[in-house]
């Protein structure tokens, strides 16, 4: 162990080292430094000690009575210390520096982003997409998802989880949720009108509620052309935040007061208890796709979703399964009492015509 302090000592690093038994005296040293110049009176509990103008580093051994003691002048550890501290200065201030490029660089993409999305709106190069709903037991569509969709002129179809969150954060989804309403009323007024058994479903983000504190009006969200309860407003727990639950809570009741029907989107993937989801107007759960995705044969799922179903039925809510994407998961469903569900295997999400044509085929007769 000592051979590796030669080095050191040679270097003027350390100015003595010495091993030093629990009386005092020691029984090995080397290095400049006389043994007369060792602190008195070494303890268990010090690892290090000041003395006269040196810095004693001091080890107990496990197995011996001796401590290890390794000495150095305050100037030589003071400069020593005085260099790290030089080099993580520098390096702290190149992570400020860095950290400081990354956050202007996603505030740009963000502005950029929040900036060309104004532009979308304008230019019209926002557009909505229909995914049809269907009942379980006849097979017909009952109506239909509105989901958003952004044509870039540039960057192609931008898929709407890429900028709505951002949206949600700006308070910009309130623009883009009155054009959806705006759009959805003038493109399904006369389909609705004439098949008054069908809905729409419109996604609000936890915003379009007050959800972040502003005030909302509720006749922002209502449409003009759609008879009220042919609407079903969808929206997530994160809407359902205590700070707010005052606020949010008397929007989703002036909205069912209209007739209007609330879907809680995305059940089970929140954290909110079931008591405290109770005390919410709510007419539909949606099952996330994770829990249908479950489902291994007509006859066998991970148990989850039996959960969900159960619980759905004891607070008597309608469910709706999303994300079915197999003949089998319709069976499973169909034969645990899930009312509705949506999916590929349906259909995927359509522009209008192909919506309207898939209604007068599925519907017919
Ligand atoms: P969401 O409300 O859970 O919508 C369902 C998503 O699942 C849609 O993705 C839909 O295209 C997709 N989906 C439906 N069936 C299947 C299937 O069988 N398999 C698979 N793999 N996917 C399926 P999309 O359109 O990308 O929307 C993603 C999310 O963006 C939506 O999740 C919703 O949270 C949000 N969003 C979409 N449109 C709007 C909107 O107009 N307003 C607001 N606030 N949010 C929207
Ligand atoms: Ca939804
Ligand atoms: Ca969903």
């Amino acid at each position: 162990m000592f051979a590796e302090f030669h080095d050191y000592v040679r270097l003027g690093e350390v100015s003595g080292v010495f091993l030093v038994r629990d009386n005092g005296k020691a029984v090995i040293s080397f290095g400049a430094m006389p043994e007369s110049d060792l602190p008195p009176a070494i303890t268990d509990a010090e690892h290090l000690r000041h003395h006269q103008g040196h810095v004693f580093s001091i080890y107990k051994s496990g197995n011996y009575p001796v401590y290890a003691v390794v000495s150095a002048s305050q100037n030589f550890v003071f400069k020593y210390w005085l260099c790290y501290a030089l080099i993580l200065g520098i390096l702290g201030g190149l992570m400020t520096l860095a950290l400081a490029l990354v956050f202007r660089h996603n505030k740009r993409h963000t502005n950029l982003l929040q900036g060309e999305l104004w532009q979308a709106i304008d230019n019209n190069d926002l557009c909505v997409h229909y995914q049809p709903i269907m009942d379980l037991q006849t097979l017909r569509c009952v109506g239909a998802e509105a989901l958003i969709r952004w044509q870039h002129p540039e960057r192609g179809m931008i898929p709407p989880l890429a900028f709505i969150p951002l949206a949600g954060k700006t308070g910009m989804i309130r623009h883009i949720t009155d054009w959806l309403i705006e759009r959805i009323d003038y493109e399904l007024a006369f389909l609705l009108g004439g098949n008054p058994e069908l809905h729409v479903s419109i996604n609000l983000s936890p915003a379009d509620l007050g959800a972040d504190g502003n005030k909302v009006a509720l006749d922002d969200l209502l449409f003009k052309h759609i008879a009220h309860r042919q609407i079903i407003y969808e929206i997530t727990e994160h809407s359902l935040i205590p700070e707010q639950v005052q606020t949010v809570h008397e929007i989703m009741a002036a909205l069912r007061e209209t007739g209007a029907k609330l879907s809680l989107d995305d059940f089970g993937t929140g954290y909110s208890s079931l008591s405290y989801l109770q005390r919410f107007p709510l007419d539909y759960l949606k099952i996330d796709k994770a829990f249908v995705d479950g489902i291994t044969s007509a006859t066998q799922s991970g148990g989850l979703i039996d959960h969900i179903i159960d619980i759905a039925g004891t607070m008597h809510f309608a469910l709706i399964a999303e994300g079915v994407e197999h003949d089998y998961q319709m069976q499973y469903l169909k034969a645990h009492g899930v009312q509705f569900g949506q999916g590929w295997h349906f259909a995927k999400p359509l522009p209008l015509e192909a919506f309207v044509a898939f209604i007068e085929k599925t519907n017919a007769g």
